[in-house]
Formats: C-alpha cells, sequence, structure tokens
C-alpha cells in the first residue's frame, strides 16, 4: 500500500524493533512510547479498519493481540489494549493496528509530550517480549 509506514516495516522495507510475527500479524514496538513497553499489533495485509478485515482473519488477529498481551503481563499485570479509528479518533497511522499499552502504578497518567523510543532500553525490551 503505497506510503503506507506499517506496510513498509511489515515488508522489512523500514526498520522497527520486531517482537513477534506469524503469518498473519507483525508486532513491534511504537516509536513514539506512552509507555515503556508500549507495543503494536499489525495485520501482514493492509487494511484501514478492523470493519475492512475479512472475518476469516478475526480469530487470527484476536489471536495475536492476546498473545503479545501475555508477554506484555512480563512487564505490567494492568495495560490498556486499543485501537484508534479515524482522525477524530486520534488515528494518525492507516494501516490497522492494536495498541498494547502497559500501565505502572508510579506513572498513572499518559505523558502529554511523546519522547522517542530509546534504542537501549528497546533493545532490552524486545529480549524481554520477544522470547517465547
Ligand atoms: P494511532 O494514533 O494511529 O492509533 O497510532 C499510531 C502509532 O504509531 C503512534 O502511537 C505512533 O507513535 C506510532 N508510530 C508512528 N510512526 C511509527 C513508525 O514509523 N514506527 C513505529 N514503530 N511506530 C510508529
Ligand atoms: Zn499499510
Amino acid at each position: 500500500m503505497g506510503d503506507c509506514i506499517f506496510c513498509k516495516i511489515t515488508a522489512g522495507e523500514s526498520p522497527s524493533y520486531k517482537i513477534w510475527e506469524d503469518d498473519f500479524s507483525l508486532a513491534f514496538l511504537d516509536l513514539f512510547p506512552l509507555s515503556r513497553g508500549h507495543l503494536l499489533v499489525v495485520p501482514k495485509r493492509h487494511v484501514d479498519r478492523l470493519t475492512d478485515l475479512p472475518k476469516e482473519h478475526h480469530g487470527a488477529m484476536l489471536g495475536a493481540v492476546a498473545e503479545l498481551c501475555r508477554r506484555v503481563e512480563r512487564l505490567a499485570p494492568d495495560y490498556n489494549v486499543g485501537v484508534n479509528q479515524g482522525a477524530i479518533a486520534g488515528q494518525i497511522v492507516f494501516h490497522l493496528h492494536f495498541h498494547i499499552i502497559p500501565r505502572y502504578p508510579d506513572s498513572p497518567g499518559f505523558p502529554k509530550a511523546r519522547v522517542r523510543l530509546d534504542p537501549a532500553d528497546a533493545e532490552s525490551l524486545v529480549k524481554i517480549l520477544s522470547a517465547q
């Protein structure tokens, strides 16, 4: 899909801190995390919305999200899972993605300014989250 950044990431044409993949989907760290370990789960095939995803892929999508939730629990037992659909809802990348955002007791809110992922911490998160 043309200039879609998540298509480029799934095709390996743009870098990402990859956590997990199967034939259907890919999970990688958010480049401007709302919390430590904030990650995104995307279908490899470009669709904008969950309502565009063919029904036969719903199980694979939810299975991938659940697998990544299981891994995020290594960082924090509490987390948000969310999808922004449409610009008014905050969507900025128009390729379906599920956010999984760990929540920590010492930082209950989300930061106002998004700071770019720290490469050293990203490497350590990849180690923790990519283990089976
Ligand atoms: P949305 O607001 O569309 O639901 O979320 C898009 C997310 O993608 C944001 O949290 C943003 O930080 C993240 N993001 C934007 N560009 C990139 C990128 O090139 N690489 C990665 N890993 N994340 C990105
Ligand atoms: Zn795409």
